[in-house]
C-alpha cells in the first residue's frame, strides 16, 4: 500500500485544528472540483435554464469576447451535498426523524447541534442562527450554453397514454431545455477552521453525491472531479475565474472540441489552478494537485466502503459537533449575566 496522503496531511502542522472554534482562526480548506454532467440536468429558477452573459477568457487577446455560459447556482450544489451527508447522519444513528435525536432540514426543528446544522449552517427565525463553515459559490460552465444544452419537446400525454381524447387531440407540447452529457462546471468547495472529522465529512458529501438539479424528475446524474487540495489561511479565486482561465488553456492548446474531453478538462483545470494560486495572496500549509489529488479521493472513496470506519468518523464528529454546541450556549448565557 502506498504512502497514506491523508496521514501526511494530518500530520502537517497548521492545517487542522483540534476543535471547531468558537471564532474564525483564518485556516481554510479547500476542494477545487470539476463538477460534471453525466445525463440531463436541468438546472433552472423560473422555467428557463440559468444563463450569464460573461468574458469568455480572462486573456484580454484573443478571449474578450462575450459568451452566454450556463450557471449552476449555489444552493443548487450545496443543497444535495447537504441532503447526502444527513442521509449518512440517519443511516448511522447521529439524527432521526423523532425522539431525542430529531433534525428536521429547513425547518424551525433543526437540532442546532449534529454535524450538518453545525458545519452547513442554519437559521431559525429570531431564535438564533448558525452560519455556515461550507462556502459554495455560483459555477459556470467552460464551454458557451449553445453548445452545452439541448431543448426536449415531451409529449403531454393523457392518463391514458396517448394525446388524445374524446376524438380530439391535444396540441400542446411541452418544451424544456437540458444541459447536455459532459459539460463542466469548476467549483472551489471551502471548509472554513477544519477539523479532521470535519474536513472528511465534507469531502464525503462531495464524493458521494452523484444527482444534482430541480427536485423531482429535473435531476440528472453529475460527477465530482477533485482536482486540488489546498489549506491556507484566507479565501482563493472565484469559479468565474477558473471558468475564464481553463477556458484560455484549452483554446491555447487547440483541445477544444464538443463536448469537451474530459483529460483535456481535467487538465486545464490543474494547470489553471496552479496560475491562479500562484497570484493569490496566501500562505499555504498543505497543498495536493492533479494525480495525487486524484489519489487521495480514492483513498478517502476506500474509507467510505468501510461502515464501521465511517460509523466511528460520524460517532467523533458528532460529539465535537455537540461540544460546540454547548461550549456556544454557555458563552451566551455568560455574555447575557
Ligand atoms: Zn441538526
Amino acid at each position: 500500500m502506498a504512502e497514506s496522503l491523508l496521514a501526511a496531511m494530518k500530520e502537517t502542522p497548521d492545517v487542522f485544528l483540534p476543535e471547531i472554534p468558537q471564532v474564525p482562526q483564518g485556516r481554510y480548506a479547500h476542494f477545487v472540483l470539476v463538477r460534471e454532467t453525466e445525463s440531463f440536468p436541468v438546472f433552472q429558477t423560473d422555467g428557463s435554464l440559468n444563463v450569464i452573459r460573461v468574458q469568455a477568457g480572462l486573456d484580454l487577446v484573443p478571449n474578450a469576447r462575450v459568451i452566454s455560459r450556463l450557471v449552476l447556482f449555489k444552493r443548487k450544489q450545496s443543497s444535495p451535498e447537504r441532503l447526502t451527508g444527513r442521509e449518512l447522519l440517519r443511516r448511522y444513528g447521529i439524527i432521526s426523524d423523532s425522539g431525542e435525536l430529531a433534525c428536521e432540514y429547513n425547518s424551525e426543528r433543526f437540532c442546532k447541534r449534529c454535524p450538518d446544522c453545525i458545519l452547513y449552517g442554519y437559521a431559525i427565525g429570531n431564535e438564533g442562527a448558525e452560519k455556515s463553515k461550507v462556502y459554495v459559490d455560483s459555477a459556470f460552465s467552460v464551454s458557451p450554453y449553445e453548445e452545452s444544452h439541448k431543448a426536449f419537446s415531451f409529449n403531454a400525454l393523457y392518463e391514458h397514454g396517448t394525446m388524445t381524447k374524446g376524438g380530439e387531440t391535444r396540441a400542446s407540447f411541452g418544451e424544456q431545455d437540458h444541459v447536455v452529457p459532459q459539460v463542466f462546471f469548476p467549483s472551489v468547495v471551502t471548509l472554513r477552521d477544519p477539523t479532521y472529522e470535519g474536513f472528511l465529512y465534507v469531502l464525503g458529501n462531495l464524493l458521494r453525491t452523484d444527482r444534482y438539479g430541480a427536485q423531482d424528475t429535473r435531476t440528472g446524474k453529475m460527477t465530482n472531479h477533485l482536482v486540488a487540495v489546498v489549506f491556507g489561511d484566507a479565501e482563493i479565486f472565484s469559479n468565474l475565474r477558473l471558468a475564464q482561465a481553463m477556458y484560455d488553456y484549452i483554446q491555447e492548446e487547440d483541445r477544444w472540441s464538443e463536448p469537451l474531453e474530459r483529460q483535456a478538462v481535467l487538465e486545464a483545470c490543474c494547470e489553471s489552478y496552479h496560475t491562479l494560486i500562484a497570484q493569490e495572496p496566501i500562505a499555504k500549509t498543505f497543498e495536493l494537485s492533479g494525480s495525487l489529488a486524484a489519489d487521495f479521493a480514492a483513498e478517502v472513496t476506500a474509507l467510505y466502503q468501510d461502515a464501521r470506519w465511517t460509523a466511528e468518523l460520524l460517532r467523533t464528529l458528532a460529539a465535537a459537533t455537540a461540544k460546540y454546541a454547548d461550549d456556544c450556549k454557555a458563552a451566551t448565557s455568560r455574555r447575557g449575566r
